[in-house]
This record gives C-alpha cells, structure tokens and sequence, in this order.
C-alpha cells in the first residue's frame, strides 16, 4: 500500500478521501531536518504552504512520486528539482472560486443598499430609515476587471441579478465570454461604461496600481468598486481621493496593500466597506481544497492523469536538442504577444513550416501557450497546466502547417486575430538561438530576451535620438536596437534591448513624444519547463 504523509492540516474530507486508498500520517510542525529524515518512507507528501519542499528534502524522498500542495501557489516547492527526479506536483487551484466570487457579490450589495452602515446604525440607537436610501442592482452594468475562474463565477452570479455584463481580460476569447453571457471590451470602455467595477486579476508587475489615479478617474462618476482579489492592484490613497471628491459612490475591498491594515487609508471611511481578507473562508471551499489535493495525489499514484497538475516531463530527452530553441521560441513569442497586445483576442494561429512541420509540434504549441498565460498569471504556468487553464480561458489556438521556410530552416508564425486586424509575428532558430525576424508586420532580427522597449512611430530624423535620450537621462542602458519601417518618413517600429527594467515613468516620458503612437515595456523571463 502505498504511503503518504500530510504535513500540515488539510479538511478531513481530503484526509478521509486519502485514507481510504493509503496508508496516511500526518505529521504537523516537523522541522526541516525531521522532514528530511521522515520523507525516504513515503510515496506521496502533502502540505499546504508553511513546509519548505527544498530540493534537498525531495531528493531524500527515495520513494516520493507525487507532491500536493492543498491550495494554489506552489512557491514553497521546488517544482524544477521534482521535475527532473519525475516526481508529480499537484495543488488545488479552483476550490476558493465559488467562495470568493459569492463574497464579491455580497460586497456588490452592500455597497448597493448600505447594509453595514445602516447595521451600524442600528446598533448605535438611531433609527435613520431615510439616510439609507439603495439603489438596486438589477438593470446596472457591472465590469468585471480579469474573467478567470472567479471573474465567471462573478459573471454567472450577476446574471441572475439580472446584471448587465461587461469584462476586460486579454487572454479570453470573445466565444467563451458569450457562452457566460458577458460582453468583452477594452478596459477603456469598461471603465466608462460600469456602475459598479469588481476586480479579479492575478496581483503581477503588469497589474500592480493596475486601479492607480488615472484609471479611477476614468470611471463612472459616482460608480462603485469591488475589490476581492489581492491588495497592491488598487492604489489605496487615490481611491479614497476619489471618494472624498464624490467622484465614487463607495468602494468595498477585502484585501489591502499590507495586512493586517494597520492605519490604513480607507478603514473607518463612510463610503468603504471593509472585509479581513475572508474570500476563501468558507468550510465549503476548505473541504473542497482538500478533496481536489487528495484526488490530485491518488490520480497520480495510481498513474492517472490529476486533474491540476503542475509539472511532469514533455518532450523525450533526445528531441531536445532539435524541439528545445524552437520551445523557447514559442514561450518568448507567446509573452511578447501578450504583451504587446493588450486588448481582447478572438483566436489565435499557429503556422509551423520549413523543418518545423516535420518535428513533433505539440510542445511548442504549449510552449505558445505558457507564454501566453504567463504574462497575465501569478500562478506557475508550465505546459502541463497551461492547457487546461487555456479551456478554462476559451482560449482557441488554431494549426496548419507549410513545407516552405523562406530563407530560413523552420519558421514559428504567431497570427493574433483582435476584434479588428490580424497581427502577425514571426520567429526563426538561427544558430540554436531563437530569433524574431518579423513583429507587427516589420521585418526586424532580434533574440527575444530580457527586458524590450517597443515603440509604433512615425519615421521622422531624430526620433532614435530622442528616444535614446530619454533612457539616457534615466541611466538605462541599451544593449540592442532594431528597426523596421514600411517606407521612408512612414510609419516604422523599433525594438531596444535594455540592461534595466523601465519604469511606467520613464515609458510615459516616452509615450508622450511628438510622433510616437505607442510604446510598450516587455519583460521576457527565462522559462522553466
Ligand atoms: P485566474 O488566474 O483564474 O484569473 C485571473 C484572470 O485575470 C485571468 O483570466 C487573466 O487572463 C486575467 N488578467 C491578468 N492580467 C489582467 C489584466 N491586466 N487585466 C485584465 N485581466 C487580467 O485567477 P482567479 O482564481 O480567478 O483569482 C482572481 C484573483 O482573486 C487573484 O488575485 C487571486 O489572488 C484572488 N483571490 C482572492 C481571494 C480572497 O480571499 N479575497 C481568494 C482567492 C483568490
């Protein structure tokens, strides 16, 4: 029989479910070199997010074929060191959903009919029934920021509300967001558009004060905001400024920049309802973490596929060599796509040619999509998840293939159709490294690393020279630079390969340069399979 050991407190529900097919210890509070002693007896380990899973600890795992992590982020686990020793990591990614998304439209109807204030006042001897004067949801347009998996649980719940239904989020197809009956816009739009803004994106670089000033503004006036995803995304003194100039009705946020909040901005505010961080606390969304573990770790000990599975190997050591530059082409190409393009996707095509069609295309298909979904994920995409978290999106990827390659031995071509064009980007392997030979249309020669300023202008003298000023006063360095151009003085685009990261200011100090139309900053990580 096979033996698990569980180390930290996962619901009995899950512990049951692994009992009743293994034999089970649970051993709480071992320390680091307990653990490393107890691990050589065990099949399987399941913790939550206090044990450290270092790769010493699963390399004295002599018997350890699978990990599970009772809940969703996997940083204290070295997820590379059990890939390589083949050992499976499984986590529970979905059980908080219905619980966070039930506690999002509770605050929806708070802030909507005052419930807290008007408790409050009750509670104080006063009977104030006009100063409490709601509004109903019905008939109001909600925006939903981040269609995830609890931006659709949101979505679904609104909908019996009878809920208007707009959503921003780059990765889900417009077909997917019409089968939960909600409408995708540019976040411009939704910003305009909502009376009431719920917020459901990841907490990452490109989301951190995605909620700054300038967007607040944007709203509605008098609209409300929801926040129940992580602390960071809203900038907490412009909200309040945003509310003390009327310019919102009420906001409600069960997360905060630093928690617990002490002296925080918006607590004690008449207009913010406040919640200690409780979205996923409920006993319904604890059980249900520990039964998705427990199945996730039996499925993988009785060598079935576990349904939210981390890691495993996916293309066979001696393909490597000839799979492995066109892999990281696919994972930079897929980021950079993402990352140049902001708005809503409809689908997305793949075209594999030359000496590309003839290899095994399927890992550079996931290769495409862990780049994709990284860019706009905390979570850890590697291609075993990314595509079911690529269903979950709608995400659609459409293949052909083409025997000719140019110039080139194989090409990579990532055609990106928005609801009005087709972007095309184009990648090659030259000399083992991969190359993007074409973006946007531009033939450019640039290997996709690092950290990338792209800029959409007008070719005009002296525009390189700006731009090198500009990152000049700000001591960043440029290590590459490459332009392409439709026809002289038209419109061109330029790629600089920088030694430092570029800061949101210094992009806008860019940005606002006469004849440049836009400007990115794309960071391309180095993935890990
Ligand atoms: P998810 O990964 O399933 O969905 C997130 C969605 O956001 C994805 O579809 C992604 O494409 C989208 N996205 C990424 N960047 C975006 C951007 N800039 N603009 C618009 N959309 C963007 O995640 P989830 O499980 O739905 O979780 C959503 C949030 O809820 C996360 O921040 C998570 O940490 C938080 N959460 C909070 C609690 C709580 O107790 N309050 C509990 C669990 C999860």
């Amino acid at each position: 029989m096979d033996r698990i050991l569980v180390t930290e407190k996962i619901a009995p529900e899950g512990l049951a479910t692994l009992q009743a097919a293994a034999e089970v210890d649970v051993k709480l509070d071992l320390d680091t070199a307990a653990l490393n002693n107890a691990i050589r007896d065990y099949d399987a380990l399941v913790v939550r997010s206090a044990t450290k899973v270092t790769a010493d600890v699963i390399a004295a795992g002599e018997r350890l074929r699978v990990i599970g992590r009772a809940g969703t982020g996997v940083d204290n686990i070295d997820v590379e060191a059990a890939t390589r020793l083949g050992i499976i990591v499984v986590n529970a990614p979905a059980s908080n959903n219905v619980a966070v998304a039930e506690l999002a439209i509770g605050l929806l109807l708070d802030l909507s009919r005052q419930i807290t204030q008007s408790h409050q006042s009750v509670q104080a001897n006063k009977w104030e029934r006009s100063k409490f004067m709601g509004w109903e949801v019905r008939g109001k347009t909600l925006g939903l920021v981040g269609l995830g998996r609890i931006g659709s649980e949101v979505a679904r719940r609104a909908r019996g509300l009878e809920m208007h239904i707009l959503a921003y989020d780059p990765v889900v197809s417009f077909d997917r967001a019409a089968q939960i009956g909600v409408e995708i816009v540019t976040i411009e739009e939704l910003l305009v558009r909502s009376d009431v803004v719920s917020i459901h994106v990841p907490l990452i670089d490109s989301t951190r004060n995605l909620f700054d000033a300038a967007r607040i503004s944007q709203m509605k006036r008098g609209a409300y905001l929801v926040n129940a995803s992580r602390g960071g995304i809203v900038d907490e003194s412009a909200l309040l400024a945003a509310l003390e100039s009327n310019h919102l009705g009420g906001a409600a946020t069960d997360v905060y920049n630093t928690e617990p909040p002490s002296g925080n901005v918006l607590i004690g505010h008449p207009k913010v309802i406040t919640t200690p961080h409780i979205g996923a606390s409920t006993a319904e969304a604890q059980m249900q973490t520990g039964t998705d573990v427990a199945e996730g770790i039996l499925a993988a000990l009785s060598g079935g596929t576990p349904r939210y599975a981390v890691n495993a190997p996916f293309v066979a050591p001696e393909a490597w060599n000839v799979l492995g530059p066109y892999i990281r082409l696919g994972q930079q190409m897929g980021a950079l796509c993402m990352q140049l393009i902001q708005g809503p996707v409809r689908s997305y095509e793949l075209e594999y040619c030359g000496e590309l069609a003839e290899l095994d295309t399927h890992p550079v298909r996931l290769a495409v999509l862990q780049g994709l979904l990284t860019a706009t994920s905390v979570e850890r995409i590697t291609p075993v998840n990314a595509p079911l978290i690529a269903r979950e999106r709608g995400l659609r990827i459409n293949e052909r293939t083409c025997p000719e390659a140019e110039d080139y031995a194989g090409l990579l071509i990532i055609r990106v159709n928005t609801a009005d064009e087709q972007r095309v980007f184009c990648g090659a392997v030259l000399r083992d490294e991969p190359h993007i030979i074409q973006a946007d249309g531009y033939w450019v020669d640039f290997i996709p690393s690092g950290e990338l300023l792209f800029t959409y202008h007008r070719d005009r003298p002296g525009m390189i020279g700006r731009v090198g000023a500009i990152l000049g006063a700000a001591d960043v360095n440029i290590s590459g630079m490459y332009v392409g151009r439709l026809a002289p003085r038209e419109q061109a685009m330029m790629v600089l390969t920088l030694d430092e990261t570029l800061s949101p200011v210094v992009l806008d100090q860019i940005r606002a340069e006469p004849d440049i139309e836009k400007a990115y900053a794309v960071s391309l990580i180095k993935f890990n399979q």
